[in-house]
């Protein structure tokens, strides 16, 4: 079995899928290889950009100089981020936010943290702590502790329900059960409860969770938010499957859950990538390559104790010295060194020290893009995937 595409992505995180649906959209012949799912499935399927300040976009200029978002720019930054925004919507996921503002959404532990586009469930997360919130939670429900937030969160209440699961997918699957919704709205308006916000952890469907959000917050006459949880992430696995649909919808082509077993080179091109299967093999040619295979976390990258490999072509990767100087004393610390480690590239998103023309590189597994220190995950992401894609569609 192969293929003849004319770039062929590998990784299906949010730099890879959001460099696809790019790529798709100028009419390129594109297929994404990935090992396996992203880690947007474990993510609060919010959008952060830059925690610092209040506008992330004019923080961008405050970032150091080998930050991967200079590469991109202010302005494609934006550009990317409202095309995502469109593509959710297509998608009947709409994002809310403006691109120029950050809020701050209720955590799951009664703190807030500052994120920039929010999935629609989440539109009133951005709380003021001088208004209740009244939380629901659900009877045994794994990983979500109300008492967290109400002893966080000076004016706040909470009540449960037995939903008879107490898994958060198994809740959710419920949610998509007209019958469940609709005991869950009269038992809701059963309760006495204070003027104010519900919030309820992210449990409210797979498929129609703004619908659903809606639906008890029209019913109830109150603002109704949903609270991210611990993976499983509801929010994060509609956000990819919704991105995943957008693929699908432009006619990319998915080669899931597969590893790439070689890769054959000609002079200064990548030429094709083996994948290894059951039985037999794949060939995927392509005229241009991104890599988009994440760090540490997704297996782009691979430490040992004193050096870090590029698992795929065997990248140089920067590591910002010997392992002693790669964490600080402090754990907790905003900013471990060894989030620097990564993909040094040049001003086209191709690897530096390499002679390989038709390689290019985004999204996590950048160096220097120090993502847990500056809180722009997929932000992150989806800007340099869209960069890359838009420099390697003019090649091809
Ligand atoms: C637990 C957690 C929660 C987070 N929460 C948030 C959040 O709420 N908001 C936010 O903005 N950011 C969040 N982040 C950060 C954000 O998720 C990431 O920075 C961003 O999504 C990375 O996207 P990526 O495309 O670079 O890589 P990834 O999402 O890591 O995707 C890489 C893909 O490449 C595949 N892959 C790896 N090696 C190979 C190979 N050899 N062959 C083929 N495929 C391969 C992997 O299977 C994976 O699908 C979170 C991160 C973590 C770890």
């Amino acid at each position: 079995m192969s293929g003849m595409y004319d770039v062929v992505i590998i990784g299906g995180g949010m730099s890879g899928m959001m460099a696809a649906i790019a790529l798709a959209d100028m009419s390129r012949k594109v297929a994404v290889v990935s090992r396996g799912d992203p880690v947007c499935c474990l993510s609060t399927g919010c959008i952060d950009v830059l925690a610092a300040g209040n506008d992330p976009l004019e923080g961008i200029g405050s970032l150091p100089d080998n930050h991967p978002y200079h590469l991109v720019g202010e302005d494609a930054v934006k550009t990317s981020l409202e095309m995502f925004k469109a593509v959710m919507l297509e998608e009947g996921g709409a994002y809310v936010g403006d691109v120029h503002a950050n809020r701050k959404i209720l955590t799951p532990l009664g703190r807030h943290k500052a994120t920039c586009l929010v999935p629609g469930t989440m539109e009133f997360a951005d709380s003021h702590s001088d208004e209740y919130i009244h939380v629901i939670s659900f009877s045994k429900m794994k990983d979500f502790y109300p008492n967290y937030i109400t002893s966080n969160y000076k004016n706040a209440g909470c009540s449960i329900f037995d939903a008879g699961i107490s898994t958060t997918m198994g809740i959710a699957e419920r949610f998509e059960n007209r019958q469940f919704l609709e005991e869950f709205i009269s038992w809701l308006k059963g309760l006495d409860i204070p003027e104010g916000r519900i919030a309820i952890p992210a449990v409210l469907g797979m498929h129609f969770a703004v619908d659903v959000c809606n639906e008890i917050s029209v019913e109830l006459g109150r603002k109704v938010f949903e609270i991210p949880t611990l993976p499983p992430s509801m929010p994060g696995l509609r956000l990819f499957g919704g991105l995943k649909n957008a693929l699908l919808k432009r006619g990319v082509n998915l080669y899931w859950g597969k590893e790439i077993y070689s890769v054959e080179k000609s002079g200064s091109q990548i030429e094709a990538v083996t994948l290894a299967g059951a039985g037999r093999s794949t060939r995927v040619q392509g005229n241009a390559f991104i890599l988009a295979t994440g760090s540490f976390v997704s297996g782009g990258l691979h430490a040992s104790m004193d050096a870090a490999i590029e698992t795929v072509f065997d990248l140089p990767v920067y590591l910002p010295g010997k392992r002693e100087s790669w964490f600080n004393d402090d754990f907790f610390a905003l900013g471990h060194a060894i989030e620097r480690s990564g993909i040094c590239v040049d001003q086209f998103f191709r690897p530096v020290d390499t002679q390989t023309e038709n390689l290019f590189v985004c999204g996590s597994i950048l160096a220097f893009s120090e993502v847990m220190k500056y809180s722009c995950g997929h932000g992150m992401a989806i800007a340099t995937g869209v960069a890359a894609a838009n420099v390697c569609g003019e090649l091809v």
